[in-house]
């Protein structure tokens, strides 16, 4: 049987949060049916894992191993820019792909959707590079917050319209250590209050 870390264990972090939405173990039973899906969906294919650093790292490393049929990885870093430039679906690329695309079967691998408009601006971005075909795993979705319509071929649970941390989700570069999801407490975003 697996072992899950207790929420306890991550003292001062746990401290700031409020409900856990998706303790280790839904993570990682969920994870585990998505990677037996792709596994089965793309036999043959040889897929190209894509992930936009840095929220997507442990997704990303977890479902690899969940994956059983021969499979590739590479990444992509976006700058974070204003909030009113990132509403108008603006995004500037930090770190590009190390491999072309061309002919590949892309799966593209997202930590959260919410807006929509990140994924949308870098899946017109990636199939101008003429995948054989693009297809999109989602850990969580954000559906009432969505701005613009993306296909989620693959999905893992329905977020409430609510910020969350853990599992590679952070704020402000915390909490992205935490295996599970939660809220954070108010006092959290305005100390001292
Ligand atoms: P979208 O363009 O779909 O609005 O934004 C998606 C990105 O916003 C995600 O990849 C993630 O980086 C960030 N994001 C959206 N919701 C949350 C959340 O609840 N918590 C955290 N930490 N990041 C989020």
């Amino acid at each position: 049987m697996a072992n899950f870390y207790s929420p306890q264990t991550y003292g001062e972090l746990n401290e700031g949060i409020s409900q856990v939405l998706f303790s280790e173990e839904d993570i990682q039973n969920r994870v585990l049916e998505l990677g037996q899906a792709i596994s089965r969906d793309y036999e043959g294919c040889r897929p190209l894992l894509v992930g936009v650093l840095k929220g997507v790292f442990p997704f990303m490393s977890d479902l690899l191993r969940a994956i059983t049929i021969p499979v590739e990885v590479d990444f992509m870093a976006i700058a974070s820019y204003s909030a009113e430039a990132r509403d108008k679906g603006y995004v500037r690329l930090q770190k590009d792909l190390d491999e072309s695309i061309a002919g590949r079967h892309v799966l593209f691998v997202e930590d959260v959707v919410d807006t929509g408009l990140t994924l949308n601006y870098l899946l017109g971005n990636l199939r101008a590079r003429g995948p054989a075909s693009i297809k999109v795993c989602a850990l969580f979705n954000k559906g009432r917050r969505r701005l613009i319509s993306v296909p989620l071929q693959y999905k893992g649970f329905d977020l409430p319209d609510k910020f969350v941390v853990g599992y590679g989700l952070d704020y402000r570069e915390l909490y992205r250590n935490l295996p599970f999801v939660g809220l954070l407490k108010p006092q959290v975003f305005s100390p001292g209050r």
